[in-house]
């Protein structure tokens, strides 16, 4: 076992290899650090695997193009190798749910629960290159990350920065900067969408000023390219990187 450190802007990194693949990746400090590593670890910078890590990861907070990934070994449970196969899998700048990786399992013909999901999940070895902090809560929150819920935020709203916007809840617009679960009091330019006045859940009433649900909002937005018709004069047409 080859471990090294690097710094990022999240905080410094300890890899692990077993001298050819990358075997492990931590935030210092996050949940379940160094989980995998064996007692006997060396320090040995130079590794070619090591070396190639840093390249990506540079490239990575740099926004710029990604180089392919180092060759990577992931020890764990059957179930637990399935899911973090499937997280390889959610594109960059882009999210999915733990709901939405049980459902897939399952029609691999893997039982799973959500909540087993979240444990293998949390349980990934190779943070970052492994994109676990693209797997959101089924209401779009920011729940669980390892390395804590702002270094989630943090990747997000990089990968995000990159790729333009993440889509609005009622019109599907991408004009929201971060995930609509962290965006506090914001309205989308393109349909007025507003977190105040539509609740996370589509069909729970919402503020007494308004009194529409999510999916009231988006019935009004398909007649009236609104959500609220009092609204209208304000709200602007998508752009065509919004689509
Ligand atoms: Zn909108």
């Amino acid at each position: 076992m080859y471990v090294t450190k690097i710094p990022s802007p999240v905080g410094n990194l300890l890899l692990a290899s077993d001298g050819q693949t990358l075997t492990g990746l931590w935030l210092e400090g996050q949940k379940y650090f160094a989980a995998t590593l064996d007692g006997d670890a060396a320090e040995q910078p130079e590794l070619p695997v090591f070396r190639q890590t840093a390249e990506w990861l540079d490239a990575y907070f740099r926004k710029e193009p990604l180089p392919a990934l180092p060759l990577l070994s992931l020890r764990g449970s059957t179930f637990r190798q399935a899911v973090w196969k499937l997280l390889l899998e959610i594109p960059y700048g882009q999210t999915t749910t733990y709901g939405e990786l049980a459902r897939r399992l399952r029609e691999n013909g893997i039982p799973a629960a959500p909540q087993a999901v979240g444990g293998a999940v949390g349980h990934n070895p190779i943070s970052i290159l492994i994109p676990c902090h693209r797997v959101l809560g089924t209401d779009g929150s920011l729940t669980g990350y390892a390395g804590g819920v702002e270094t989630k935020r943090f990747l997000l709203e990089l990968e995000n920065s990159v790729n333009g916007g993440y889509p609005c809840p009622c019109c599907g617009c991408r004009t929201f900067p971060v995930p609509t679960a962290a965006a506090l009091a914001y309205i989308c330019p393109v349909c007025m969408w507003e977190n105040d006045l539509f609740t996370a859940s589509d069909d729970e009433p919402s503020d007494e000023n308004h009194g529409l649900t999510l999916n009231q909002g988006r019935e009004n937005f398909k007649t009236l390219g609104v959500c609220d018709s009092r609204l209208a004069r304000y709200a602007r047409k998508p752009l065509p990187e919004e689509l």
